[in-house]
């Protein structure tokens, strides 16, 4: 699923492309996303407009015009890319056409993605009930910490519940717990506070990290530039399960914990 940092990717590489540009026409090939498009909607709000600003807020990138707001998920595996015309490929649903003739293209193969408009993002459904950002200045141990007293939840279940901090998705939640040396099915609520500092150091350092390398971990992202965005980091643990751990040479384990699979080290996760 595209992350956190393939959506902040994701913005860097289009925002300079898009931004203040008018916007001619709007194809919607496919409407049946996760909630459907508004097709006519976009169309009147958009064409013969602009885009004048664009944000992430979690892994939803909201794109502001006049004072109205497109919001858009990129869902399991969907992908936005400044695309040429005949360059159309299998699951390429929506266009927004500017006026040189460049196109902002949304693929998105399961259609769990949306396109959805607002005129106030923080009021709405999707993104009004969200935690801070990771990488914001209000998310750090003492934070987690204080969420978590009296909470008997799985720790990974807790940093990737997007109430608690958004953007913590399975891959960087099992990465950031094996560099902090806890494991995954402790309580939320028994993690010491410096721990959590730890923690929190570490999913800042490994989403900054990804940001930095263009960061990807899907096989079938498709960075804006058009090139195969396929730059998978070093991974100690996600993925690894009955291989060694880098650390201790112990070997990795499983465990399903909240249908998410999480792979630890038995001896250096406490
Ligand atoms: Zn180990």
């Amino acid at each position: 699923m595209p992350e956190l940092p393939e959506v902040e990717t994701t913005l860097r590489g289009i925002e300079s492309l898009i931004l203040n540009k008018t916007i001619s026409s709007i194809i919607v090939r496919q409407a049946s996303l996760r909630w459907p498009v508004p097709t006519q909607l976009l169309k009147d709000k958009l064409i013969n407009k602009n885009f004048s600003g664009i944000k992430r807020r979690g892994k939803y990138l909201i794109l502001q015009s006049s004072e109205e707001f497109l919001i858009i998920h990129l869902g399991m595996s969907g992908s936005l890319r400044i695309a040429q015309k005949e360059n159309l490929k299998k699951h390429d649903h929506i266009d927004i056409i500017f006026e040189d003739e460049s196109i902002l293209r949304y693929c998105d193969p399961r259609r769990f993605g949306c396109f959805l408009w607002t005129d106030n993002p923080n009021s709405h459904f999707l993104l009004k009930n969200l935690g801070p950002e990771p990488l914001g200045n209000s998310f750090n141990g003492k934070y987690l910490f204080d969420l978590s007293r009296k909470r008997r939840t799985p720790i990974k279940n807790f940093i990737m519940n997007s109430k608690i901090v958004v953007g913590v998705g399975n891959i960087y939640a099992s990465e950031a717990l094996f560099k902090a040396k806890i494991r995954p099915t402790r309580q939320a609520g028994k993690v010491s506070l410096q721990s959590y500092e730890t923690l929190s150091e570490e999913i800042v350092s490994i989403l900054g990290q990804s940001i930095d390398q263009g960061g990807t971990t899907l096989r079938d992202f498709v960075g804006s530039d058009n090139k195969p965005g396929y730059f998978k980091q070093q991974l100690e643990v996600y993925g690894r399960q009955g291989k060694e751990c880098k650390i201790c040479d112990s070997t990795l384990k499983n465990k399903i914990i909240g249908q998410r699979s999480s792979v630890f080290c038995p001896k250096c996760q406490k």
